[in-house]
């Protein structure tokens, strides 16, 4: 029987993802499915390659032993230009194989004064529906001022994976749903690649997604610090709320929010952290992936191991570590 990963609409996903068939899970899939997926030279038989054959099945848990922490000097350099992960929003690429990288002001550090007892108290008591109004009249910060509409989030309720972005861009802000545009059709593609989506009834197959803050930063510049303390209240009462299994941390910002480490994206993917007790994977912010699109294998290799870890985390109970 052909392995689902073979499925055409899986394909068709991964293609999209400007990922080849042959980035489906090899330990998943037969030495004959591996062999029918490569690409030949002419003349060559298939499975001919040594470098081409199927490895055998690795555990989760030891894949998780066999992560890589250390980066390639390429990979430090991604996580310094992270800052300008959304730089073309407002600028779009020129070419995809030669990115610029945008000089962006010094990041914002990731812990500054925190929000009120007041609103903390306040928010703490709200339900989803709550939440969502409060977040709509929320003028805490400067961006509320500036905002059209603030963006609460979308997706099910009680998702068992959580998608944590960086902030509204303008295509966000208009329409009030997040990761929407260029960015937002990537991240739908990557989220097929593995069986989920953005909209639908069952909470094992619809993410639930948001950003750490919900009002568009002016000029798609980057969050600043007082902006991220006064929206983090919000953010920690939707993780609360929705209370998934697994938390996916796209960019930087989602990523020193959630395992509260400033260290490079190249550093903190394939490594498991975890946020309220929750189990967090971080992972390239698909606005990046567009300016890098050869950093979309690692996405796709990060997507895996957040599969790895939620499976785990199902089996588990998705306790703390
Ligand atoms: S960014 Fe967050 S804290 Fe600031 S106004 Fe919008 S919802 Fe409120």
């Amino acid at each position: 029987m052909t392995h689902p990963l073979l499925d055409p609409n899986r394909r068709a996903a991964l293609q999209a993802l400007g990922l080849p068939a042959a980035f489906v899970r090899r330990s998943l899939l037969s030495e004959a499915e591996v062999a029918a997926l490569l690409p030949r030279l002419p003349g060559e038989r298939p499975g001919g390659s040594q470098q081409l054959q199927a490895r055998p099945a690795t555990p989760a848990a030891q894949r998780t032993e066999q992560a890589t922490p250390h980066p390639s000097a390429q990979e430090k350099t991604d996580g310094r230009a992270h800052g300008a992960e959304h730089a073309e929003r407002a600028a779009p690429p020129s070419s995809a194989s030669a990115p610029t990288v945008a000089m962006r002001p010094p990041v914002a550090p990731v812990r500054a004064p925190l929000a009120s007892p007041a609103r903390l108290q306040q928010i703490a008591t709200l339900d989803q529906a709550e939440l969502a109004a409060f977040t709509h009249d929320c003028r805490a910060c400067k961006l509320g001022g500036l905002r059209h509409q603030a963006v609460f989030g979308v997706g099910h309720p009680q998702a068992q994976v959580m998608v944590v972005g960086e902030a509204p861009g303008a295509e966000e802000d208009r329409q009030g749903e997040p990761f929407v545009g260029a960015a937002g059709k990537l991240l739908d593609n990557m989220l097929r690649a593995v069986g989920l989506s953005r909209s639908g009834d069952d909470p094992a197959r619809t993410v639930f997604i948001a950003n750490v803050i919900k009002c568009r930063p002016p000029g798609n510049r980057n969050p600043e610090a007082d902006e991220i303390a006064q929206c983090e209240p919000i953010l920690e009462r939707q993780i609360t709320l929705v209370r998934p299994r697994l938390l996916l941390a796209l960019g930087r910002f989602a990523a020193q929010q959630l395992t509260g480490s400033t260290e490079p994206i190249g550093r903190l993917r394939q490594r498991l952290f975890h946020h309220q007790g929750i189990p967090v994977v971080v992972s390239y912010h698909p606005a990046y992936l567009l300016r890098t699109p050869l950093d979309k294998a690692k996405a796709w290799a990060d997507l895996c191991f957040a599969q790895d870890q939620l499976a785990l985390a199902l089996q588990t109970g998705g306790t703390a570590a």
